[in-house]
Parts: C-alpha cells; sequence; structure tokens
C-alpha cells in the first residue's frame, strides 16, 4: 500500500463519518510540491523565453494548477456522465474542454511546462488534485444529488481560486474573468438542479455573503470580489 493510498483511506473515512454534504475543504495546495510531468524537447521556436520572463512565478503557478484544476472539472463530470442520467453534466463537460484548453494555450504561450500533457481522464501530475479527484468521484458516485452536489463543490473552489490567483497580466486577467463566468453559470446550474429535485442548495465553500452576491448577481460578476473572498471555511 503507497502512501497515496493511505492518504486515500484516510481522507475516504472522513468523508464517510462526515456525511453526504460536507466535503472537507483540501488545504490550498503547495505549487511546489507537484511533479510537474517533462515536456518533449521538441517545443516550438516562438520564442517562449521572453515570453516566460514577463510571467511571474505566482503567475506561472497558478496557470500550472488551473490547467488541472479545469482538468478536474473535466474529468469528474465525464465520469457523472457516463454514471448518471443527467444532461447538465455532459452539457458541462465541454465547457470545461474549453477552459482546460485555453490554460493550456497560455502555458504554451508563455513557455511554462503543460503539467496535464497527455495523462488520462483521473490521472494528475499534482497530488493535491489527484487525491481531491479520487474523493470526490467516490463521493458523486453514491447518489446523482450527490454527484450535483460534488458540481457545486467544484465551482465553487474553482470560482474561490480563480480571486486568489488574480493576475495584473492582461492575457490571464481575460482568461480568469472568462473561467469565472464560466463557472458562475456552472454553479446555477447545479443550484438549479439540485432546486429541482427538492434539494437546496448550501454554500460548501464560500461565505454566505459570496455566494448571495454570486448567485443573485447576473452571470457577468465584476466587482463582488473581495480579498478576502478567496477565505475557505467548512460547510456549516
Ligand atoms: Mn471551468
Ligand atoms: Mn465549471
Amino acid at each position: 500500500m503507497t502512501i497515496k493510498h493511505l492518504l486515500f483511506a484516510a481522507a475516504a473515512l472522513t468523508l464517510g463519518l462526515a456525511g453526504c454534504r460536507s466535503i472537507q475543504p483540501i488545504a490550498a495546495p503547495n505549487p511546489g510540491a507537484g511533479t510537474v510531468a517533462a515536456i518533449g524537447e521538441a517545443g516550438p521556436e516562438a520564442n517562449p523565453t521572453a515570453a516566460a520572463a514577463r510571467l511571474s512565478a505566482a503567475d506561472a503557478e497558478a496557470l500550472t494548477f488551473l490547467r488541472e484544476e479545469e482538468k478536474l472539472a473535466h474529468d469528474v463530470y465525464t465520469t457523472f456522465a457516463e454514471l448518471w442520467d443527467a444532461p447538465l453534466f455532459s452539457n458541462i463537460v465541454e465547457s470545461e474542454s474549453s477552459h482546460t484548453t485555453a490554460v493550456q494555450r497560455l502555458l504554451e504561450q508563455y513557455g511554462v511546462p503543460d503539467p496535464a500533457a497527455d495523462n488520462p481522464i483521473g490521472v494528475f501530475s499534482d497530488p493535491t488534485l489527484q487525491d481531491l479527484y479520487d474523493e470526490l468521484v467516490e463521493q458523486g458516485s453514491a447518489s446523482l444529488i450527490a454527484a450535483l452536489e460534488v458540481g457545486g463543490y467544484i465551482e465553487e473552489m474553482d470560482i474561490l481560486d480563480l480571486r486568489a490567483k488574480a493576475s495584473d497580466v492582461a492575457g490571464l486577467e481575460r482568461l480568469f474573468d472568462n473561467l469565472e463566468r464560466g463557472s458562475t453559470s456552472h454553479l446555477k446550474a447545479f443550484v438549479r438542479n439540485l432546486e429541482k429535485a427538492g434539494e437546496p442548495y448550501q454554500p460548501q465553500l464560500m461565505s454566505a455573503d459570496v455566494y448571495e452576491t454570486i448567485v443573485a448577481g447576473e452571470t457577468d460578476t465584476g466587482g463582488g470580489a473581495a480579498p478576502g473572498a478567496s477565505r475557505l471555511r467548512p460547510a456549516g
């Protein structure tokens, strides 16, 4: 049994004890901890060095993390689309696919190695995201309601992470805004689907204030991103 298996077993135990609704928030990932997959030698000669020089280490780490965080959404929803008869998942899969590809393009543009490379569904370089993927799939395999709750959890996490990693590099700012718009509309869709099923949604990671602003607001959220918005808290 490997360390990862032990961690997963411990996490599964925690989840089992905590019950269906309260997925434990995962500690903020350590960007340096992930083993970044090596990229091939045959990169394009598009002067990536000059571009990379304009990107801070924090922005490069943010992009590296977001590439796999968007892949996580894509992979979890792909798995749920096969498990559950709910068109919502297959609809959102396409959106997540375009999100992770958009991040990949920026990584390429700035000459930052791609952590996802050719990794198949459910495989991640970042160990935190790997554990999270395993947990969320297990959680959402219990019932359709649990899967929709996992969807809400993922979208809340994505929005909070995007806000925490906000960049003032124009290309990144644009990308993060687009990703947040996507996540906001996905979160609302999960909330609607749960309400239709008679299961009112409670925010799992966001403060009530941030959640209300996002769900009540128009899809294009502009001014709601206070610095404190990234503060995670367990579900009540
Ligand atoms: Mn997304
Ligand atoms: Mn999403």
